[in-house]
């Protein structure tokens, strides 16, 4: 079988490699004049730069399994040390309590000492460890569930920011069974989910560095998919760069692709383009499909790239100059040094954005060149 693959991100390259498992004949088309999509990752100076994602969840095993039949294994390190992240609750910056994660405590004095909550939003929180079950088997909108388990305020106030800003959209929009399914897990094995983020914690203050649900690649996730892209050429599959693929036709036998100056036939197409690709690429062939998937485009990432020097930067340096670009609108910020990735990230949920600064070591002149991507 013929398959043709439209986008070279991650998506198009894991589904090529898929098709390659499964014995298909692969062509990989890809627009730009590069692999890879949003994943981007700089090696300068010493310094690993990444420019769009720079960690995967180690709690959704695809990436993980990917990783290992690729090799790279070995490769794998979680992000700690000195990240820090700082959300804003009434009125403030408060930092994160230790031992929290993306919306439970593993520890529970920090989290009953915090600022971020107030005293009702503690009290109606802890309603979790009394409540039964509450999911049936059908799947609900994390913020649903979230607030009917531990109240308005976890979900305002932890799980907008943390899980809404990974995503680009609220947490009444994300789907419990695709996005974090492993809350489902916790209610079935737990019942309360303070008690299983408590007893999480407790095993991985025994296995040290198992709390953080962040991995990266010690050379950057762009080494992802340079390995990917050398297995993927070994295993006989096509890689095109160049190749902007601009209609889709249907033959008897499968698929047409109209690209400028060429064309090719597939009898299976994958669309990993995004959505907005899809919807063009789609609009002549499958206007339904087209017209749900644009009605469904409704994160708009605004990506801020601040380059800023890295030494001199006091405490509120650089959440100073975030504040100042994105105004009220910052609701956490992620403040990273670890070596060797040093960088800084803002989520502005309300405004479905996400600003993200790389720190780096540029001299002692500020750049303040703030570059626009949508
Ligand atoms: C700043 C930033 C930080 C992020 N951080 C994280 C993170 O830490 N962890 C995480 O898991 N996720 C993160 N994300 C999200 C993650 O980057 C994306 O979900 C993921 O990279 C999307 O991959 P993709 O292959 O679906 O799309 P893309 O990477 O966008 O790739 C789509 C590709 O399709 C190509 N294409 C489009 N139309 C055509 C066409 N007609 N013909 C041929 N080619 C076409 C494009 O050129 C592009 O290369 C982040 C995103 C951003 C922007």
């Amino acid at each position: 079988m013929r398959l043709a693959v439209i986008g070279g991100g991650i998506a198009g390259l894991a589904a090529a490699w898929e098709g390659v498992q499964q014995g298909a004949d692969v062509v990989l088309l890809e627009a730009s004049d590069r692999l890879g999509g949003k994943i981007l990752t700089e090696r300068a100076g010493g310094r690993i730069v990444e420019h769009g994602p720079d960690s995967f969840v180690a709690y959704r095993p695809a990436g993980l399994a990917l990783i290992r039949e690729l090799g790279l294994e070995d490769q794998i390190i979680a992000t700690h040390g000195t990240r820090k992240v700082q959300l804003r609750s009434r009125g403030r910056m408060h930092p994160l309590p230790d031992g929290m994660g993306m919306v439970l405590p593993t520890k529970m004095w920090p989290f009953i000492r915090t600022g971020i909550l107030s005293p009702w939003d503690k009290v109606r929180a802890g309603l979790d460890l009394v409540l039964p079950r509450l999911l049936g088997s059908e799947d609900v909108a994390i913020g649903d569930f979230l607030g009917r388990r531990l109240g308005k305020g976890i979900v305002r106030k932890f799980a907008d920011p943390m899980i809404g800003g990974i995503y680009g959209a609220t947490v009444e929009e994300l789907s419990l069974d695709a996005v974090l399914p492993s809350l489902r897990v916790s209610e079935r094995d737990h019942r309360s989910l303070m008690l299983a983020s408590l007893a999480q914690g407790r095993s991985a203050r025994v296995t040290p560095g198992a709390g953080s649900p962040f991995r990266t690649l010690r050379e950057g996730l762009g080494s992802l998919v340079e390995r990917l892209s050398e297995a993927l050429v070994a295993q006989g599959a096509e890689l095109r760069t160049g190749a902007d693929v601009r209609r889709l036709e249907r033959v008897t036998a499968g698929t047409r692709l109209l690209l400028a100056d060429d064309e090719l036939e597939a009898d299976a197409v994958v669309l990993a383009t995004g959505p907005a690709g899809a919807a063009r690429l789609l609009g002549e062939t499958e206007p339904e499909a087209a017209a749900a998937l644009a009605a469904d485009i409704s994160s708009r990432g605004l990506v801020l790239d601040v380059l800023i020097n890295n030494a001199g930067l006091g405490a509120g340096g650089p959440l100073n100059l975030v504040q100042e670009a994105a105004g009220q609108g910052v609701r956490a910020v992620l403040n990273e040094t670890d070596k060797p990735v040093a960088k800084h990230h803002c989520r502005i949920p309300s405004q479905r954005c996400c600003l993200h600064n790389s720190l780096l070591p540029l001299g002692s002149r500020v750049r303040p060149s703030f570059l626009l991507r949508l």
